[in-house]
């Protein structure tokens, strides 16, 4: 019987764990999550936020869910460290669980701002169920509130205060929403979108520093301007730092995040990493990548589940190739991120009408990720583009085409 250790319950450890189970009925499983409770919704937590969604539409599994399937659960447990000789993972109470095969699915933790004051009451992370429960109490008595960070989390934030009836202003640091994936055009439509729901984007503010009150409760933020913003409320959405530290010590290397190969496999043999925390050798673009998203998450926690076995047993081993999507369903229109974006070394735009616009990105002449708003239905043509991998540079108009035909882009 072969011991597998888990850290981390998000979708791609609770992946890997059911996995697992289907894989080899006799596998001694173990999970440890340092949070409270087990596998819930992160997408969904913005909807709880947002006051939309109630708390068990967030869950996905209950203690039963790991009990029925013979996994060992360990919620509140910290992972102090991996002792690669003795081939233990060490709890933070110095407990000491044996495996065979380790998997590291530990995510990310949320960056702070490194200001004056930048851990005051009322200014917020979002990453977590206990951050979402927090936001949403405090945004029930807010009138005013600042967003930092110009990504894609910052604009669940931003929804957040939109449905809590709080007025919002974003800071960007430079002219747009999300430079990285879009355009002035394209960026442009979600600016709109964001002043239909009383959310002020400000552009080329940064925050110099947090001001509180007496009891330690952030009142105002002072830009890098020296402009002034008001607020109850601000939501710090800047980014993540992966968790890599339990690396420390083996054979498994780390640099932004986990290295792993294709297999989910690091460079000590018995710990594999899946999900947000690694930096993965994507075959889809031929070099190291990083996504944070719930589809690689959940494929990379299978694979990485399924070859963990499949090494134990000598058998060969599956590789990782998914097209991840990311959709926003806050906007009065769909938007769809897919693929890698933000990989592009060449770009290719096209702003259809008011809330239809396309971006494509390209890498070695092959499309590597695009950005939908409003026409999504060419998702799946442009998945089907992106996995064949061929070079398609000179095909930019047909791929711009508001239907795409994808023999005129095959075409020679
Ligand atoms: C508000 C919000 C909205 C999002 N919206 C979307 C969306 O629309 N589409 C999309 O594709 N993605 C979205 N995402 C991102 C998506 O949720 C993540 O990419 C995905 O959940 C990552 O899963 P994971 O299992 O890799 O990591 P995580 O879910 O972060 O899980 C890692 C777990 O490991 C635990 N852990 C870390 N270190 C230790 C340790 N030493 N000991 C014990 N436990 C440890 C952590 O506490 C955590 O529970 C969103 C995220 C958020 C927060």
């Amino acid at each position: 019987m072969s011991s597998y250790v888990i850290v981390g319950d998000g979708i791609a450890g609770a992946t890997a764990a059911e996995t697992i189970c289907e894989e080899d009925s006799d596998a001694d499983v173990t999970v440890i999550t340092e949070e409270r409770e087990p596998l819930y919704n992160r997408i969904n937590i913005k909807e709880f936020a947002k006051g939309k969604m109630p708390e068990d539409f967030i869950r996905m599994h209950e203690k039963s869910w790991y009990e029925e399937r013979d996994i060992d659960l360990r919620l509140n447990t910290n992972v102090w460290k991996i002792d690669p000789d003795e081939e233990n993972v060490v709890l933070h109470d110095g407990e000491q669980i044996p495996y065979d095969k380790a998997l590291l699915a530990t995510g990310g933790t949320p960056r702070d701002l490194p200001v004056p004051h930048g851990d005051a009451d009322g200014i917020h992370k979002f990453w977590t169920f206990v951050h979402s429960r927090r936001i949403r109490r405090d945004l029930e008595n807010a009138d005013d509130a600042v967003i930092v960070g110009a990504g894609l989390l910052g604009i669940d934030f931003a929804y957040a205060l939109a449905e809590n009836d709080v007025h919002g202003r974003y800071l960007m640091r430079g002219d747009r929403w999300w430079r990285y994936g879009l355009d002035e055009e394209g960026a442009e439509i979600i600016h709109d979108e964001l002043r239909s729901v009383g959310v002020e984007p400000v552009f080329g503010e940064g925050v110099d520093r947090f001001e509180i009150d007496r009891l330690g409760q952030v009142e105002e933020v002072v830009g890098t301007t020296g402009e002034r913003y008001p607020c109850d409320v601000a939501g710090v959405c800047i980014g993540l730092d992966l968790n890599t530290e339990l690396t420390e010590g083996t054979d498994a290397e780390a640099d932004e995040g986990i290295l792993v190969d294709e297999y989910m496999r690091t460079d000590d043999p018995d710990i594999y990493a899946a999900g947000d925390v690694t930096e993965f050798h994507d075959v889809l673009i031929g070099e190291r990548n990083i996504n944070g998203s719930w589809d690689s998450a959940m494929g990379q926690g299978e694979i990485a589940a399924k070859n963990m076995v499949a090494s134990e047993r000598g058998d060969d081993l599956e590789e990782f190739s998914i097209v991840p999507k990311y959709s926003v369903s806050h906007f009065s229109m769909p938007f769809i991120s897919l693929g890698s974006p933000t990989k592009g070394e060449e770009f290719a735009a096209r702003r259809y009408d008011d809330k239809d616009y396309r971006r494509l990105a390209f890498k070695d002449g092959r499309l590597v990720g695009a950005v939908l708003i409003g026409n999504v239905r060419v998702v799946g043509q442009l998945t089907k583009v992106i996995q064949n991998g061929e070079k398609v540079e000179d095909r930019q108009d047909e791929l711009l085409e508001e239907q795409i035909d994808l023999d005129a882009v095959a075409a020679d």
